[in-house]
């Protein structure tokens, strides 16, 4: 099962679904994401991994032949009490093995499968669902713990179980089971803080690029950007590159980054603006405007080390690439 939730994290969820299109099923966070994956003719099983709660998006999400969670009594209470225009198929039943967030409670669940079971809202079995919250943190024993819960679920109803998030299909062999959900490794970047996808034998999928629009020389003393948070120490070729935090390139990149123009590694100095970021090119000699600048993407410019300089998971820098952000798809077999 296939998460392209949240626009396939930044990579568009259309051309994520063409490339993994042997996946099984497909999974979003939200209805609208389903629908819109239904409208551009997807016509695998997708789950809504956040389910829904009201009679309309029941009926919308029958509609459309999408396959909502079921986490919370009030779900299976409203499909007692509505007639869907079709049964939903492809059904889970989340469960909360211990990250309390989302899913009823281990000992609730044999209720909660009786009254699915009597649902003509339900088509076919309901599998059991669950989340890791520790699986990036290889051997902690919570994950073991989680497991446990739901092995014994599993033993009590010979339903098939879907755990496994990237981190888990990498680490936790014993979670596979008969559904994996992986995400960000997908899109070749590691879950882990303290493993590349390099390390992992992962191939990031985007590269994030854009072009020098201004080089010019600066004097000792000159400062960059607002706040005039770099001054230049010595006489400083700078490069100025159209891409800012109005793009989703974090604003806590400024003055930590780096970019590579021409193949060579150069600092991101000053604040990092709306649209633009400036480059200091000491090194890149022959730098000019209309240079390609890489932003990440690479082996050894990775989204997972610019992540760690701000301060947050790469989950979060590819989601939030803004609609501003041109993709192209290159190498796409669709
Ligand atoms: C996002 C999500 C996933 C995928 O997680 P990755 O860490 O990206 O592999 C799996 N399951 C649920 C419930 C999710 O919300």
């Amino acid at each position: 099962m296939s998460v392209i939730k949240a626009d396939a994290y930044g990579h568009g969820a259309i051309t994520a679904a063409e490339a993994l299109k042997e996946s099984d099923a497909f999974a979003v966070a939200r209805l609208k994401e389903g629908v819109f994956l239904r409208q551009k003719g997807v016509e695998h099983p997708i789950v809504l991994l956040e389910g829904v709660n009201t009679e309309q998006d029941f009926i919308t999400a029958s509609e459309y032949q999408l396959s909502p969670v079921i986490h919370l009594h009030s779900q299976i209470q409203l499909l007692q009490t509505l007639t869907l225009p079709k049964p939903l198929a492809f059904n889970w039943l989340m469960v909360d093995s211990g990250m309390h967030r989302l899913g009823i409670r281990p000992e609730q669940v044999e209720m909660a499968l009786t009254l699915l079971a009597e649902s003509s809202n339900i088509s076919g079995e309901v599998g059991l669902m669950s989340h890791f919250a520790n699986s990036d943190l290889d051997g902690d024993p919570r994950n073991q713990k989680q497991l446990a819960h739901m092995l014994a679920l599993k033993h009590k109803t010979s339903l098939p179980l879907c755990l496994a998030n990237s981190a888990a299909v990498i680490c936790l062999a014993e979670s596979h089971q008969q559904w994996v959900r992986p995400g960000l490794m997908l899109y070749g970047v590691s879950p882990f803080s303290d493993k590349s996808g390099t390390e992992l034998g992962l191939k990031p999928v985007m590269t994030l690029k854009t072009q020098l629009i201004a080089v010019y020389d600066l004097e000792v003393g000159d400062q960059v950007g607002y706040g005039g948070e770099w001054t230049a120490e010595v006489p400083t070729r700078i490069g100025v590159a159209s891409i800012g935090y109005g793009d989703g390139y974090s604003r806590h990149l400024s003055n930590k980054a780096e970019v590579i123009i021409r193949g060579i590694k150069a600092p991101v100095i000053g604040r990092v603006s709306m649209d633009t970021i400036c480059i200091n090119l000491n090194h890149v000699e022959q730098a000019e405007t209309g240079d390609d600048v890489i932003v990440w993407g690479t082996a050894n410019l990775a989204v997972e080390q610019l992540a760690t300089l701000a301060e947050t998971i790469p989950y979060e820098l590819v989601t939030v690439l803004c609609q501003r952000v041109n993709k192209e798809v290159i190498n796409g077999e669709s």
